[in-house]
């Protein structure tokens, strides 16, 4: 039998592109320029689609992300609107939304039309955060999380590694998101882009399965799930991540990098023997 069992989450580029903030990694920002699609949002029908795709992949999550460093009216409005019709169609898909910086109330309204998870990164430490950007600080994102709590919602928040980190940063970064204590924690990997200003070398595959290892003794009790960088950092020693401690991973597409296929993520995990959840709680 199956010893463990995997999660896995679907991510919908709501909008992307056109941020006004100057994240060093983020190709999403106007600063940089980098070769990336740039639309304001996706129709509804697109999302719903791509909802129903999911769930036929087996996801049991699926975020709703937009660009941007938070939530505006208009935006929440669309994001409620989307969520209410994904939730129509697809009624077994945890909704989770991701926004940006947002306030309780904002988040109370996300959590009335079917949204049931936020996700915000804390990205870095506290100390490096300002090495990575600086038109906002990082205060502002751990308030986020803290108002994601207050309002009812699972918490969904990680990080970046392999950003030219040191290993004092991600000790602090994971001190604070064991304060937190998500629901799930997101681990992404740095994926370079020539366009921007953040150059760093790929992580070594043993020091990246040594960081799940480290996260997961930290967070015993958090989902923890393999995001953006995935196959770009473990390339075909991927499946290694699960005996690492993850238990979840995104399929599909990321924001703005292309992903494995769901067919070949789903093959690997069952050749492991593990099993693949059918809802959100196991
Ligand atoms: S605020 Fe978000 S979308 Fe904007 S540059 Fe930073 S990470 Fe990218």
């Amino acid at each position: 039998m199956p010893e463990k069992t995997v999660f896995l989450c679907a991510i919908c580029n709501v909008s992307s592109g056109s941020c006004s903030e100057d994240c060093s990694f983020c190709t999403q920002s106007v600063k940089y320029s980098a070769d990336i699609k740039r639309y304001r949002y996706k129709s509804i029908d697109e999302i719903v689609n791509e909802a129903l795709n999911a769930r036929k992949n087996r996801a049991v999550g699926f975020c709703l992300v937009t660009s941007g460093k938070g939530m505006s009216d208009s935006k929440l409005e669309f994001i409620c609107e989307a969520a209410s019709a994904v939730k129509k169609r697809v009624s077994d898909l945890n909704i989770i939304a991701c926004n940006g910086t947002a306030t309780v109330e904002q988040m109370k309204e996300l959590k009335k039309n079917g949204v049931s998870s936020y996700n915000h990164n804390l990205e870095s430490s506290k100390e490096y955060y300002e090495k990575i950007c600086t038109t906002h600080d990082w205060q502002e994102r751990y308030q986020t999380c803290l108002n994601v709590k207050e309002a009812g919602l699972d918490l969904c928040s990680g990080g970046i590694f392999g950003m030219g980190e040191d290993e004092a940063d991600r000790v602090s970064m994971v001190k604070s998101l064991k304060e937190l204590s998500p629901v799930s924690i997101a681990i992404n990997f740095f994926h370079p882009n020539p366009a921007l200003p953040l150059e760093a070398k790929r992580l070594d595959i043993d020091e990246a399965l040594k960081i799940i290892s480290y996260v997961k003794s930290q967070l015993s009790n958090s989902m923890i799930m393999i995001a953006g960088g995935r196959e770009y950092t473990f390339k075909d020693r991927q499946y290694e991540i699960f005996a690492a401690g993850a238990n979840s991973i995104v399929i599909g597409n990321y924001l703005t990098t292309k992903g494995d296929k769901p067919d070949k993520d789903i093959l690997m995990i069952k050749s492991l023997g593990l099993d693949i959840a059918g809802s959100c709680h196991g």
